[in-house]
């Protein structure tokens, strides 16, 4: 790791055995972490004893920091020569703002790099047993925000509704209701498989499946928590047959092993 340097890092979705050994190294190297909520705890174990770690919030309604103050702490950090990693949820460039604090930095003229980790969709989909594309049902795939900053969901829901597509809704657990009646009202069938994934990867991984008709029934009755993530589709169909994780032995081990993990991403 370079002095005076911002390593802009993702964590992926809270499995510490799905960082990439990019992040493991720097996490080992690096003299200042400035982490988000959604950085399970296990994997800030991972980093530099001495390190300082700061927290820079970002929780739904509760941004302990605001964009332009995190992006002068980062510059503050570089310029004072410290070897700095900026950890994120996922993939830094994947609704996680990272390009927009990449942007700071060049525009402060600070050196940067970024290490791409496993975005949510992508190992959420994996430990649901939910494959993103398959022959038999899903040609493409789509990741879209389900929120917007006042709370509003704003979508273009024409182009979402389209059959042998999966949809993958980050941050869509508030506007779950008017996202599944918007779908229907767009002309995907009601009967349209969909999923929400509780805590992907972690010991506390729970799935709820249904329809858009009833999903977000049946997900306010499970009570569920963010982090989530939703997957709409036919290729839910599978997670019937493929969900291998959810009370696995791999779950278990993963609960007992690290019992701070569920915690840690809903702090
Ligand atoms: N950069 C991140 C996304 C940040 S936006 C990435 O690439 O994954 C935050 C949203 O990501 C959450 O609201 C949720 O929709 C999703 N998310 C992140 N981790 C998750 C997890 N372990 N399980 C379910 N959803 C998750």
């Amino acid at each position: 790791m370079r002095p005076g340097t911002v390593y802009l890092v993702g964590a992926g979705p809270g499995d510490p055995d799905l960082l990439t050994l990019r992040a493991a190294k720097l996490l080992a190297e690096a003299e200042v972490i400035v982490y988000d909520h959604l950085v399970s705890a296990p994997i800030l174990e991972l980093g530099a004893r001495a390190a300082e770690r700061i927290y820079a919030g970002k929780e739904r309604g509760n941004h302990t920091l605001s964009q332009p103050e995190l992006n002068q702490l980062l510059v503050r950090l570089a310029r004072a020569g410290k070897r700095v990693l900026r950890l994120k949820g996922g993939d830094p460039f994947i609704f996680g703002r990272g390009g927009e604090e990449v942007e700071a930095l060049a525009a402060a003229g600070i050196a940067f790099e970024v290490v791409p980790g496993i975005t949510a969709a992508c190992g959420v989909a994996a430990y649901a047993g939910i494959p993103l594309t398959h022959r038999d049902y899903a040609n493409s795939c789509l990741f879209v925000a389900g929120h917007l900053k006042d709370g509003s969901v704003d979508l273009d829901w024409d182009s979402l509704a389209r059959p042998g597509r999966t949809l993958v809704v980050y941050m869509g657990l508030v506007g779950l209701p008017t996202l599944c009646r918007e779908l229907a009202a767009h002309g995907l069938p009601a009967a349209t498989p969909a999923a929400i994934v509780q805590h992907g990867t972690t010991s506390s991984q729970r799935t709820v499946v249904g329809t858009l008709a009833n999903l977000p029934q049946l997900a306010r009755a499970a009570r569920l928590a963010p982090p989530t993530l939703i997957i709409i589709g036919d290729v839910v169909r599978l997670h019937g047959i493929l969900a291998w994780y959810e009370s696995s032995a791999a779950q278990a081990e993963a609960g007992a092993g690290e019992p701070a993990r569920a915690q840690a991403l809903t702090r």
